[in-house]
């Protein structure tokens, strides 16, 4: 995927292996389908570690302190 690409560092983008690794398609959360690569999206949202804990804590409930890493 180009760097260029809003996806690449979208809250939204959601990792699916079933589309493989070229990164020419990515499954958008938001939008509930795949996508190919924006360039320009008025519902992009930055990840930032802060907004990635939110939607963690969003889907999986409270993580306790520690188990959140692998
Ligand atoms: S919201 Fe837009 S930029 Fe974010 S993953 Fe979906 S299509 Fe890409």
């Amino acid at each position: 995927m180009n760097e260029n690409h809003l996806c690449c560092t979208c809250l939204h983008r959601e990792d699916r292996p079933e589309l493989g690794l070229g990164g020419k398609l990515i499954y958008c959360r938001k939008k509930e389908m795949v996508v190919s690569p924006k360039l320009k999206c008025d519902i992009y949202s930055r990840a930032t570690k802060q907004s990635i804990k939110e939607l963690e804590r969003s889907i999986y409930g409270v993580i306790p302190e520690g188990e959140s890493e692998y």
